[in-house]
Order: C-alpha cells, then structure tokens, then sequence
C-alpha cells in the first residue's frame, strides 16, 4: 500500500517525461523521499541512510531514464543496484577465510543469537567436509556452556569446555591446542556477551583474539536490532576489528536495515543469514534478496526488469521483422556488427577486477573499428544509408563519402565489403527462419 502513490504517479509522469528524460534533482525529488522513508522504515540509522541518500544522488544526476518507465522507477533502481553493490562487496567477500586449521572467533551482545550461530558454523562446516571443534568460553553463564555442549551432541561436533573456573583466554588458548591435536579443519570459538556493550566485554574480547588470532572474527548482529546497529558494529570493528558479520533472525519481520548499517559503518561483509532456530537454519548472504527486502519495492523493481524485457523483446522483433523482408541496410549493419563483436559484452568484462590487457586490446580495437564505420555511415545520404546498392556500384560517391567523413577510400571499401559478408550471413538466418516458419505452419 505504501506505493500506491508511486505506482499511481508513474502514467502520469510518463507522459511529462517523453522519452529521453534524464534524472534531475527536481524529478528526483519524490522518490528520494519515498526511498528515505524506506530505509528507515527498514530500520537503517539515520546517519547511515543521510550518507547513503546523499552518495546516490549525486551519483544518480544524469541518469538516463529507461523507455516506458518513470524517473521514479529508475530512481528505486538505481538505488537497488547502488544496494546490492555496497552489500555484494565483490567476489568471494562472503566466504570464510582460510586458515589451518580455520580458526573463527563469534561475537555479540548476548540474546542475539551467537551460541546458536556458532553451532550453525559448525554443521554448515560439517555439510562441507570439515571436521570441527566448538570451544566454550563464556564463564559468567553455565547455561550458555551447556547450551554448547548440547548443540555440539545434536549436531555431532565435539564440544572444548573447562567449565566456568578457567581464565576464558585460558580456555580459547587450550581449545586451540586441542583442534590442532585433534587435527580438525576448523575451530569455531563462542565468547560471553553482554546486555550491552561494556568495556569488559570488549577488553576480554580483544584478549581472546590476539591470544587465538582467528581467520575469522563473526559479529553477529540480531536482525531486530534496529537503528542501534550502527553504534554497535562501529564499537565492535573498532575494538576488534571484525571480517564480517552474521545476521541472525532473518527470518522474522524485519526488513534488514541492520545489513546496511554494518556495511556501510564497518566496510565488513555479511557473510551468513539466521533464518531459524534449527541448526539447518543458516544461509549465505544474498545481496540482491537484502537490498529488494530493505526496500520493500519489489513491484517497483518488476515494473523495471519488465519494461526493460519490453525494449529488448521490441529489438529484436524489429530485427525480425526486418530479416524476414530481407532488408539490411547500413543502419542494421551497424546494430549487427555491434551485437556479433559483443561490445557490450566486453563493456561488462572491463569493469571486472582481472580483465587481461589482451581482452582490453580487443575492446579498443573493436570500438575504434565501429567508430570508424559509423562515420562514414554518417557521412552517406539517406538514399545510399538505406539502399546500399547505390554506393556500392558507385566509385563517385564512395570517393564523396570518403571526402566528407574524413576517412581514405580504402577504409570506405572496407566498410563495402564487410556490409556485403555480414549481409550474406544474415540472408543466410533470414532464409533459415522462413524455413522454419514454412515448417512450422505445416503443422
Ligand atoms: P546468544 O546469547 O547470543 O548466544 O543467543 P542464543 O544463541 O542463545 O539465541 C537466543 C535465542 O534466539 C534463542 O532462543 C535462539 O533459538 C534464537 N535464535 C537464534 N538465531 C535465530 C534465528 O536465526 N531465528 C530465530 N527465529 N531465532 C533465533
């Protein structure tokens, strides 16, 4: 119901816009505060979403709005991708780090889920062959050492405890001895929290990791949370400074703004999800479900991927269309001769970290090829753009076109004959989809 308004707005819109509409601050202006409200309805801290809102903006000045959608529409996907980037946090940031044996320290305010987290590591661990050993160093609570110990039964994991007598660096120290005795792949070691963050949590915190020095330093953070999620992933990172975070509970109503917050307070990935009580019940993080449920714009979202189908599905009917009348002029050669060398594609390919220099190569010399064609395209009057013949069997007006393009005959000929090879392959499809077609109507 809260869209309403928004999705109410955007025929009407529309028909302001036409359809080379950009984003501007004024037409920005509506769905900034709708996208505002969200967040905070998502319960992302207000610093966190003032920064937030400011960064994309700025960044989304300019942005061409997409054909049959409103700036609204762009606006909310922009944002969404903006999202998913900061969550996603590239390649392989979620996954644990290595380590012999892996050696991952959990932490937290107490209730938010850690224990059980913790036992969740261990079977999710355990479903990927590696052995494990849990260590129980929360003193202050014997329950929370046998709740361990009980999870360690259920699950089959070996549980270290020295019960609550025993120094808890101590007890960290020790159980790290005995996963390396015992040779297990990974030691998962669960620390006392507190009602809320105190110096002596932290300080005993700050103990155990240099006593233990993990791969791994978990904070788990309890979905509810809330606007105090900020405060409480800086104190935690800024003690210890954490490599990631579980977000426990995901499974209730919130909406996932905590996953914001620690990682926009921390730089620090998500690395799992809580969705249960059930030790099955962990999930890795999943960038695109957070930012569409942090939100809560789904439909709007749909609206997007649909009108953007709808142009795709309008390109290539036209091209169709085209094929099927066996036209192809300059104007498809180039529409063509850019869809087979896959620029776009090789767009998409720069802007990953570890793109070689050889595939770079290729991009530069594909793009200065398609620029060299599309102008002398350009410089071709309308006849000979669209009846290619004409200029083909003309030496007069390719010496013209070479003239005014600025380009030498020899480059205007090889426009010629790739016009005339790309030609005979899509006449080839074209004969081929009539086929078809015939064959089809036989049916
Ligand atoms: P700790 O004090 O941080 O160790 O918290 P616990 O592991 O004891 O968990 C506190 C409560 O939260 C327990 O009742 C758990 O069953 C429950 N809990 C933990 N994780 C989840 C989760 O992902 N979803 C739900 N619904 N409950 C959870």
């Amino acid at each position: 119901a809260m869209f309403d308004n928004l999705s109410r707005s955007i025929e009407k819109a529309q028909r302001l816009i036409g359809k080379t509409g950009t984003l501007t601050s004024e037409n920005m202006k509506e769905p900034l505060k709708e996208v505002r409200r969200a967040l905070l309805e998502a319960d992302v801290s207000l610093p966190v979403v003032r920064r937030f809102i400011k960064k994309i903006e700025e960044r989304a000045l300019g942005t061409k709005v997409l054909e049959g959608v409103t700036p609204d529409v762009q606006f909310i996907k922009v944002v969404s991708n903006e999202l998913i980037d900061l969550m996603g946090g590239g390649v392989g940031a979620k996954d644990l780090e290595p380590g012999f044996p892996q050696i991952i320290l959990m932490a937290g305010l107490q209730g938010v889920g850690k224990t059980t987290a913790a036992g969740k590591l261990a079977l999710y661990l355990k479903k990927s062959k590696k052995s494990c050993l849990l260590v129980a160093t929360d003193v202050y609570r014997p329950a929370a050492i046998d709740q361990l110990v009980k999870l360690g039964t259920a699950i089959d994991v070996p549980v270290f405890e020295l019960g609550t007598q025993v120094d808890p660096v101590e007890i960290a120290k020790r159980g790290i001895e005995e996963a390396k005795r015992l040779g297990v792949d990974a030691v998962i070691v669960d620390t006392a929290g507190r009602l809320q963050v105190d110096e002596d949590m932290m300080g005993e915190l700050r103990s155990i990791k240099s006593a233990v020095r993990p791969s791994d330093t978990l904070l788990v953070v309890d979905a509810m949370t809330g606007q105090e999620a900020a405060n409480l992933v800086k104190a935690f990172n800024d003690a210890v400074d954490i490599t990631g975070a579980i977000l426990t509970k995901m499974d209730g109503d919130s909406r996932g703004g905590a996953a914001l917050s620690v990682r926009e307070v921390s730089g620090k990935p998500i690395k799992f999800v809580g969705v249960g009580e059930k030790m099955e019940a962990l999930e890795p993080f999943y960038p695109e479900r957070m930012a569409s449920r942090i939100l809560g714009m789904g439909d709007v979202l749909t609206l997007y991927e649909k009108a953007e189908q709808a142009i795709k599905d309008e390109d290539a009917k036209k091209m169709m269309d085209r094929l099927l009348e066996e036209k192809f002029d300059f104007n498809d050669f180039l529409n063509q001769w850019k869809s087979m060398n896959n620029m776009g594609g090789l767009q998409m390919l720069k802007m990953m970290p570890g793109f070689n220099k050889v595939s770079e190569k290729a991009l530069y010399e594909a793009e200065k090829q398609f620029e060299s064609y599309a102008t002398i395209i350009n410089a071709m009057d309308e006849e000979e753009r669209t009846n290619p013949e004409v200029i083909i069997k003309s030496l007069a007006r390719r010496r013209r076109v070479a003239q005014d393009s600025g380009k030498t005959e020899a480059e205007v000929s090889k426009l010629m004959t790739a016009y005339t090879q790309l030609k005979a392959q899509v006449g080839g499809m074209s004969k081929l989809l009539k086929l078809q077609r015939a064959g089809g109507n036989q049916e």
